[in-house]
């Protein structure tokens, strides 16, 4: 299966923006100016806002997904949220083990492994989020820091978890920083990833999956960064709270 076969996920991750009404203005914006995309679009909001999103986007070709989710179903985790919540209020996808989240927030490989089985469980696409920071990138790691990751992150997922999942390869040199790889960098990690899910699955399985590129991705260069045969798409930090922007990158998948 090649690119053509495989779903191209444009997804926005808002990070902590946007209150409820600045949430409802920006979302009904994008749903007047995205229309027909030829690819999944999905804005990944503050949990906060996630119902106002649902109620903003109805009708639209834009889903909204989720920042997060916890392993478990319910209990004494205060300020989580499940994946039995998210499924209430009809989420299906979920960003998973964010740089922000493993740098600030004590996330591991082993934490993103519990999170994503837990929405697998649930019907919720995990966004799986790998990438080495700069120091590893210099050192000359990066294949050994992505293959850590990958490797835990998906530890004891079946053929059919994998199917079910997205990954997507984020510098973390890249994020929020505007300095974004070249596409031939983005390509050869995305490239990478592929060859590894073959060899831990099979090469059929990693053939399905679809891998974003997520750094520093704008409407400028996301044409080119799209075109590259192993990125299905991006996770797209600033320039998913433009809307034109945003309209621009989802456009750039055409
Ligand atoms: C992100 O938050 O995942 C991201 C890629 O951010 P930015 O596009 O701002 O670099």
């Amino acid at each position: 299966m090649d690119k053509q076969n495989r779903q191209v996920v444009i997804a926005g991750n808002w990070k902590m923006n946007k209150n409820a009404a600045e949430t409802t203005a920006l979302l009904n914006e994008m749903t007047s100016i995205i229309k027909d995309a030829d690819c999944k679009v999905l804005l990944c909001v503050p949990a906060i806002n996630i119902s106002t999103a649902v109620e903003a986007v109805k009708g639209s070709c834009i889903e909204i997904g989720a920042q997060n989710c916890h392993w478990a179903t319910n209990g004494a985790f205060t300020g989580e949220i499940s994946a039995d919540m998210l499924k209430s209020f009809g989420i299906k996808y979920a960003i998973i083990g964010h740089s922000e989240r493993r740098q600030y927030f004590g996330e591991t490989d082993k934490t993103v492994n519990m999170r994503s089985l837990a929405c697998l469980e649930n019907g919720i696409t995990p966004i799986i989020c790998v990438g080495e920071n700069l120091e590893e990138r210099e050192k000359d790691i990066t294949k050994d820091v992505i293959k850590t990751q990958i490797e835990a992150g998906l530890a004891g997922f079946t053929s059919e978890q994998l199917h079910n999942t997205i990954i997507a390869y984020e510098p973390v040199w890249a994020i929020g920083t505007g300095k974004t790889a070249t596409a031939e960098q983005a390509e050869e990690v995305c490239a990478y990833i592929r060859q590894l899910l073959g060899e831990i699955f099979c090469p059929n399985c990693a053939k399905k999956v679809t891998i974003q590129y997520g750094g520093s991705m704008n409407a400028s260069n996301a044409k080119e960064l799209l075109s590259m045969p192993n990125i299905d798409g991006g996770l797209i930090g600033g320039a998913s709270l433009k809307a034109v922007d945003f309209n621009t990158i989802v456009e750039s998948a055409k």
